[in-house]
């Protein structure tokens, strides 16, 4: 089902979007040449702690996955994408890290993730990532009254085909309320006009993610971490963001 927010609504989100942009940005502050994931992990759980947020992975447990996450952040490295699980791993110069993360705060979920470059990036690495940030403000700027799903899909995809790259289709954006992960799908490419036409009060994550040079992936043995199939690294970004009848409202803004 597909829920609408009244505006007053949107603006008890706002906490929550704040909450999550202010733990990205802390993280990717902390991503070093020499810090640990779990680390991150670590940092993630005491701001979760300290503002009595609630976690959104720690306990969940999809039908894909093999227990429940335990943790409260993805982070994933290099040729890993989404969903990694923060294992013991060091970051090494030149990785390419992916984190994601989403919070309950006063009973409403946020949802963002950012990719960074630790230590010396390699040309390659940050122009994938600037497609992906590029793909996402395409999607957020389809993001309106009067457009269809498809425009946000197609608006992603578009960016991600001028840039050579093709699009895996099995994970995308959500529809983001009380819980993380609500309807509708919100795929990462798509056909311009077509779908569900957006209204001012759905809230949804929009969130591209690529891979250099495929768009098939792997799980690694943990059930969790996705990886592409041929070893290119993947960036993600993600904002939840709330359609209204004029620009669409950033709930994840980062200053
Ligand atoms: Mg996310």
């Amino acid at each position: 089902m597909i829920e609408l927010r009244t505006p007053a609504q949107i603006d008890q989100m706002r906490p929550a979007g704040r909450f999550v942009a202010s733990v990205i940005t802390s993280l990717a502050d902390k991503a070093a040449v020499g810090v640990n994931l779990l680390e991150l992990d670590e940092r993630a759980h005491k701001m979760i702690r300290d503002a009595g947020a609630e976690s959104c992975y720690i306990d969940y447990h999809p039908s894909f996955g093999a227990s429940p996450f335990g943790k409260v952040l993805c982070t994933s490295v290099n040729d890993a994408v989404l969903h990694g699980l923060p294992h013991d791993y060091t970051l090494q110069d030149g990785d390419l890290l992916s984190v994601d993360f989403a919070a309950s705060v006063d009973g409403w979920v946020s949802d963002s993730a950012l990719s960074v470059i630790v230590g010396t990036p390699d040309p390659k690495d940050q122009a994938l990532i600037d497609t992906t940030q590029r793909a996402l403000d395409a999607g957020i700027a389809a993001a309106r009254p009067g457009n269809k799903l498809g425009d946000i899909s197609f608006a992603i995809g578009s960016v991600a085909a001028e840039a050579g790259l093709k699009v895996n289709l099995q994970f995308g954006g959500h529809g983001v309320g009380r819980t993380m992960h609500g309807e509708p799908h919100v795929p990462n490419d798509g056909r311009a006009g077509r779908g569900l036409k957006l209204k001012p009060g759905l809230v949804i994550a929009i969130e591209p993610w690529f891979l250099h040079t495929t768009d098939e992936i792997q799980f690694d043995p943990d059930g969790w971490t996705i990886r592409s199939a041929d070893g290119s690294r993947g960036a993600h970004t993600e904002h939840t963001i709330a359609i209204t009848s004029g620009d669409p409202v950033v709930l994840t803004a980062r200053d």
